[in-house]
């Protein structure tokens, strides 16, 4: 059981163990919960970056044992280009997910996370029906597929998410509060680059330029942050969508500030404590989300 306990063992090496079926994975689970080891989980789908490491090393310090899944989710991609397209790096994964002292990584085929195809709906308006959901249909749907068979497979008693994905984490909450999982969901704070644009996984695709022109999508957002103490919520959507609509290389697809539970518009700053302004913009071909908090 020593690689399972990195916080406390005794030994200096460490080994990560690869898992492909649930069937191993619950047998090696099995073994750790006997011991009372307390379970952290971070779902992933690989391509992997220092804002996943973030998730990795909060699991890591809160938890005996971390499991992190690669799992590219075929029922979540409403674009069939973009899933072709996702960046695939397994081994320079391995890397980063073992220096960061994962306990195990699960990374299953597509047969096994679906040996039939999953009916499962989950609505969970209006959480789920504005932004992402508007303008990806399916997505949460998938999303929800996944992360549902995951919790069922890992039964983790913590796990991990990014707040770069701000409605995913809202829905995951709602999820988990609808289906009655015993588990803790614990949102993460936006790593970004040195220049401020936040890691993601379709940065991989962008060409340099495109890399160039994505920077003004941050820079937007962090303007807009000093904007919103002197203007209204309106005078700041207006100034963010007018600074991205004309932006070199970029199209925008929404900018929509909101309350941070609801996920619904808000007119006046004095609507909400946490106020959210989300984004999604296409840099090229590839398409870019962030957001920020005002007012704090
Ligand atoms: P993905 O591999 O894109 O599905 O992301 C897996 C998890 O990493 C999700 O919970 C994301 O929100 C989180 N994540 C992705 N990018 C970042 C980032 N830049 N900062 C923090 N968390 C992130």
């Amino acid at each position: 059981m020593q690689r399972f306990s990195n916080k406390n063992s005794v030994y200096s090496v460490f080994i990560m163990k690869t898992i492909y079926t649930i069937a191993e994975l619950q047998n090696e689970l099995g073994v750790c919960r006997s011991h009372g080891r307390k379970i952290g989980f971070v779902p992933t789908m690989g391509a992997l970056h220092e804002g996943h490491a973030s998730l990795v090393r909060r699991s890591v310090a809160d938890n005996d044992v971390t499991v992190v899944s690669i799992f590219v989710n075929p029922t979540q991609f409403n674009d069939k280009e973009d899933l072709r397209k996702y960046p695939r790096t397994l081994s320079a994964d391995y890397n980063l997910l073992e220096a960061n002292h994962a306990s195990i990584v699960f990374v299953p085929s597509v047969e096994e996370m679906y040996p039939q195809p999953d009916t499962r709906e989950f609505n969970y308006a209006p959480l789920d029906t504005v932004m992402e959901g508007a303008f990806r249909p399916g997505h949460f749907n998938g999303v929800c597929q996944i992360v549902s068979k995951l919790f069922d497979a890992v039964k983790p008693d913590c796990a991990y998410f990014g707040e770069k994905d701000f409605q995913q984490l809202a829905i995951i909450r709602e999820m988990t509060r609808r289906l009655g999982y015993n588990l803790e969901i614990i949102g993460c704070p936006i790593v970004r680059e040195e220049d401020g644009l936040a890691m993601s996984s379709r940065n991989k695709r962008l060409s340099d330029t495109e890399r160039k022109n994505a920077l003004k999508i941050s820079q937007t957002l962090f303007e807009s942050h000093n904007f919103a103490n002197e203007h209204t919520v309106s005078e700041t959507v207006q100034m963010v969508s007018n600074s991205l609509h004309g932006a070199p290389g970029l199209k925008l697809e929404y900018f929509s500030i909101v309350d941070g539970t609801t996920l619904q518009e808000i007119n006046n700053w004095e609507d909400s404590d946490t106020a959210v302004g989300c984004v999604a913009v296409f840099c090229g071909d590839v398409r870019l989300i962030d957001n920020i908090k005002y007012r704090t």
